[in-house]
């Protein structure tokens, strides 16, 4: 989980509510260091300031938000958008542009091709989430993730008569990868059953 503080309106980053508050930039940051998992001697050290500037900050934030404790006033701070709770994104690793098959499509593409998704926020439980933007498959017709691929030396371990780069929109083997998959996991659910 990621928490992230938006910029505002105010001068210092920060944001200017309804009745002239001013909720300040290192206010926001304090409690979402604080949210992310810190406890307050790290939260501070992170931060850069003393144990006593990051209480004044909670506490501060807290009465600006109305807020009854630290877990209120974020939750307040996310309704009013000034923070944004968002899962990690999850990209296709690219160390070298190596080309990847599709695990659901077996069609081939670069890293580069794959579409990135980007949907809007949405609020549950009065918290609002972001979404983590992912990649498709580039084909139109497939809606895979794209990070589920696998590289095209995998798929050329298991077909060594395939072509040194593969051919856009070919229809590739991914057969055995799949298999090998479903044994690993297999072989762990039993090692689990086993204990
Ligand atoms: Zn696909």
């Amino acid at each position: 989980m990621v928490i992230n503080v938006r910029k505002g309106n105010a001068d210092d980053g920060g944001f200017i509510l309804e009745g002239d508050i001013h909720v300040t930039q290192r206010e926001l940051e304090a409690l979402a260091t604080i949210a992310e998992g810190y406890d307050n001697e790290n939260s501070a050290n992170k931060l850069g300031i003393s144990y006593t500037t990051l209480r004044n900050h909670t506490y501060n934030i807290m009465k600006k938000l109305g807020a009854k404790n630290r877990t209120q006033a974020l939750v307040k701070a996310v309704e009013n958008g000034m923070i944004v709770i968002s899962l990690k994104r999850g990209k296709v690793a690219n160390p070298s542009n190596e080309c990847y098959v599709c695990k659901y499509c077996g069609r081939a593409f670069t890293p580069d091709e794959a579409i990135e998704i980007h949907e809007e926020p949405f609020i549950v439980n009065h918290v609002l989430l972001e979404p983590p933007d992912w990649e498709k498959c580039p084909y139109s017709d497939c809606n895979a993730h794209a990070p589920d691929a696998y590289t095209w030396g995998k798929v050329k371990y298991y077909h060594p008569e395939y072509p040194e780069i593969p051919e856009k929109g070919v229809k590739y083997s991914t057969d055995e990868l799949l298999e090998a998959e479903y044994q690993a996991y297999i072989d762990a659910k039993r090692e689990m059953e086993d204990r």
